[in-house]
């Protein structure tokens, strides 16, 4: 599973766009070809790993690591306030 640095799109090797662009970096002009993210148009992709612990699906953006080494993603997680708490009595 691939993750787009920019938009933080999930994508399949399948999902990836070709993109062509206009380059002149180095002082002359030349068209490149590359892979990139459909959505944002992005080129900057990562193979990603990370997979929830509780519903064991890729994890796109927040997630927490627990002491004993589980993985989980912001919707399996939340994280309470011991005043909201409180005040909630
Ligand atoms: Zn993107
Ligand atoms: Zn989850």
């Amino acid at each position: 599973m691939l993750i787009c640095c920019d938009c933080g799109k999930l994508l399949e090797e399948d999902d990836v766009s070709e993109f062509k662009a206009f380059d002149n970096a180095w002082g002359y002009e030349k068209f490149i070809a590359y892979k990139g993210c459909p959505y944002c148009g992005s080129g900057s992709l990562a193979e990603t790993t990370l997979i929830c612990d509780c519903c064991g699906e890729y994890i796109e953006s927040d997630y927490v690591r627990t002491e004993d080494d589980r993985t989980y993603c912001n919707n399996c997680y939340s994280i309470n306030n011991a005043v909201d708490e409180a005040q909630g009595i």
